[in-house]
């Protein structure tokens, strides 16, 4: 475990690095346009391959090094007991902030719809060709996902398919979920092994977990060209119109995000898990930054891992709560839901019942629960939610537009509540007698 006491001058530290690299896209994608995004998209891509390459590894041996690490099954159901508290509770307040916040600005007009649709026809070459990961028409597909898929999707039939690009459609990823099943089963039998037999394929896990740790920090060093060509292809290739057009429902999305990551966590970060907000988000700055420029959970979560054990939360911890979170952790992800559903439903001159609102509540979370730690999960889960209040997912099409930048912030807050949830549950460990953290 290493603590924050880097001695190099600050331009030579990563989270400055990346900041920089930050600061010297929004210019350069602002003034060269489309041309600049194809110019250095491919380094946004090669890194994002890099970070790809290591994720599953990763996840599958963090999860069982974590799981062994905590040595019995009784300590890993206390773990894990804290961990989902943890989830659910954060969860629900980001979603009950959006719904304040999507109840107090109503940001819904009944006439949008009419009005993108014409906006639509003329815009139309242009927004199809923007250039990212997971292209969200393609992901609509999953239109009617049901609840129940959720469960099926976690169970996996062949925990090794699940790990692997499916070649059908590269773009949706391996299915992290089943892999993160399939890794908390394996860690589990592990520990239920005769002692000896358990200690030996303990030590065999948390040496393989370490390499792939020091794959991904040798990875974390390229983050600042990274981050610089993706957010270069953001900016360079995501047109201003339609972010004029739903201006209010995003600055609502990204003002209850804000209240979310800017005041509850912190606060929860202060008193829960006693710990400065400051120096931890200090600490964590290249995978916030990830986060925000890859638009996906998972890819940060190398990141994630390295910058969260840096602030000295133990490796037990970290390598247990952080892949979970996420996977499944997704204040951001859950708030949007909410936000977004209200949103449409104001469009459509619908007025929720306070009854319906819970069920967008309920719904929310498990959407967040089940989405995936990719580019536009969120907006993909959004149809369980808006089929449970029997509103038309046509809408969805029209949020998409302005959905990367929204899926940026999202993501970011998604990665910052896992943080603190690793801090949390670290501290409340250390009280409960749950050893050090
Ligand atoms: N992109 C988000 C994440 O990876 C999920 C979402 O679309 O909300 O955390």
């Amino acid at each position: 475990m290493s603590v924050e006491v880097k001695k190099k001058p600050w331009f030579a530290q990563l989270q400055w690095q990346i900041l920089m690299a930050m600061g010297l896209a929004l210019p350069v994608g602002v003034l060269g346009g489309p041309d600049a995004a194809e110019a250095v998209g491919w380094l946004g891509d090669l890194f994002l391959r890099l970070l790809k390459m290591v994720v599953v590894p990763l996840i599958f041996f963090s999860i069982v090094a974590g799981v062994t690490g905590v040595g019995s099954l009784k300590r890993v159901g206390r773990l894990g007991g804290k961990t989902l508290v943890y989830y659910i509770l954060t969860s629900t307040l980001a979603i009950l902030t959006g719904l304040l916040l999507a109840n107090a600005v109503h940001p819904g007009d009944e006439g949008l719809f009419e009005r993108l649709r014409t906006a639509d026809v003329q815009n139309q070459g242009t927004q199809t060709q923007k250039t990212e990961q997971a292209e969200p028409a393609d992901l609509m597909l999953e239109k009617d996902l049901k609840v129940s898929d959720l469960l099926f999707r976690m169970v996996p039939e062949n925990p090794i398919e699940d790990m692997v690009y499916s070649e059908d459609d590269p773009k949706r990823g391996p299915n992290v979920l089943g892999v993160i099943f399939f890794a908390l089963l394996f860690g589990a039998c592990i520990l239920a092994l005769k002692q000896e037999s358990k200690e030996r394929l303990s030590s065999v896990f948390e040496t393989l977990f370490g390499v792939m740790m020091i794959m991904t920090d040798w990875i974390i060093r390229t983050a600042p060209i990274g981050v610089f060509a993706l957010l270069v292809r953001v900016v360079g290739t995501t047109g201003l119109g339609a972010f004029a057009t739903l201006g209010v429902y995003m600055l609502t999305v990204l003002g209850a995000l804000a209240l979310h990551a800017f005041v509850t966590l912190p606060l929860i970060c202060l008193f829960v898990a006693r710990r400065n907000p400051w120096p931890y988000v200090r600490a964590l700055g290249p995978a916030l930054a990830t986060a925000f420029s890859t638009a996906s959970s998972n890819a940060a979560l190398p990141v994630t891992l390295d910058s969260v054990e840096r602030a000295g939360i133990s490796n037990r911890v970290t390598s247990f709560v952080l892949p979970l979170g996420a996977t499944i952790n997704m204040d951001g992800t859950a708030l949007y839901e909410c936000v977004a559903v209200l949103f449409l439903a104001q469009c459509y001159g619908v007025d929720l019942s306070l009854g319906q609102q819970m069920v967008v509540v309920m719904t929310a979370l498990l959407a967040s629960v089940g989405a995936a730690g990719i580019p536009h999960a969120g907006l993909v889960m959004m149809s369980i939610v808006l089929t449970a209040v029997g509103l038309p997912l046509e809408g969805m099409g029209v949020i998409l537009a302005v959905d990367r930048i929204l899926d940026m912030c999202r993501t970011t807050t998604n990665v910052w509540s896992d943080a603190i949830g690793a801090a949390v549950v670290a501290r409340l460990e250390e009280s409960g007698g749950g050893g050090t953290a």
